[in-house]
């Protein structure tokens, strides 16, 4: 069989991202890299001296982020102290926080590792109650669906207060497009239409805070590749164990992301960017 070069270089080509080509590993980092770095700049929303805070989850998404971000600080630290005179475009700094309620070692080990400043912030029971009682709750039939849309809303609440507390401008999630579709087509299952547009965007306002999601192009495929190439071993995740039980689908989300995965095996005119996109054509009646 006859091996597709690289279309950036004479090396065979190691994976192939539709309409953007076939690339080799070390030409695909860049690509990815390249991504990101067009869809913050191209957004325009970070000013100079802008506070972000990552939210790093320990996922495979997760470590990709904290790698790219990593990548870009070293490289600005290296070009501002080898030419006094380089004026670095993106002044803002960013910060990785982790939520958690006992330290893993291997999360520590990736925070560790990115050289980023980094929190890690362990909410108490009282703090959590609390939240509990203030933040955005489904309460209609008490099942698995309610019950992880509002553990997601009690998360997205203490993580939003935190950042804010460190005086962030923006929050940043490492969601991908798989990850972004189940919650689009999981907000539409529950009544929350007008959601659509703040789950798949860019960039929505949560409680006062901007919400930035620039892996909402980036494909499971992209990043569990980008994670393979760059991220030394004792930080990837465990393999998530696809479950294929279908006794373990108790809840919207996850049929969501079952049904998603499926699109992504078969589907041929239809996948998951196609719903990411489509929440960007929606616009709400005023
Ligand atoms: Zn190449």
């Amino acid at each position: 069989m006859e091996v597709v070069k690289c279309w950036k270089c004479e090396l065979p080509s190691e994976i192939t991202i539709q309409a953007s080509g076939f690339f080799c590993s070390s030409c695909f980092v860049e690509y990815f890299r390249q991504k990101y770095r067009k869809i913050i700049g191209a957004s325009k929303l970070i000013r100079d001296r802008d506070l972000v805070v990552f939210a790093f989850d320990g996922s495979a998404s997760g470590c990709a982020m904290l790698n790219v971000i990593s990548t870009f600080q070293q490289h600005f630290a290296k070009a501002n102290s080898e030419n006094m005179n380089y004026k670095r475009k993106n002044r803002y700094i960013t910060k990785a926080l982790h939520m958690t309620d006992s330290c893993n070692e291997r999360v520590k080990t990736a925070l560790e590792s990115s050289g980023i400043e980094y929190v890690v912030f362990s909410p108490s029971e009282e703090m959590k109650e609390k939240y509990e009682k203030q933040c955005f709750k489904i309460e209609r039939f008490g099942d698995e669906t309610e019950n992880e849309f509002n553990k997601k809303s009690l998360q997205m609440e203490l993580l939003v207060d935190k950042a804010k507390e460190m005086n962030a401008q923006f929050l940043m999630l490492s969601s991908h497009v798989e990850s972004l579709a189940a919650k689009t087509l999981s907000v539409v299952s529950l009544g929350l239409g007008e959601e659509i547009q703040a789950t798949a965007g860019l960039c929505h306002t949560y409680n006062g805070l901007r919400i930035l999601k620039p892996f909402r192009e980036m494909t499971k495929k992209e990043i569990d590749f980008y994670v393979n190439a760059t991220c030394g071993e004792g930080i990837l995740p465990e393999e998530n164990k696809e479950e294929e039980d279908q006794s373990s689908i108790k809840s919207i989300q996850s049929l969501a992301a079952k049904f998603l995965s499926d699109l992504n095996s078969q589907g041929k005119d239809s996948n998951p960017s196609a719903i990411v996109r489509l929440s960007n054509k929606l616009k709400m009646k005023s």
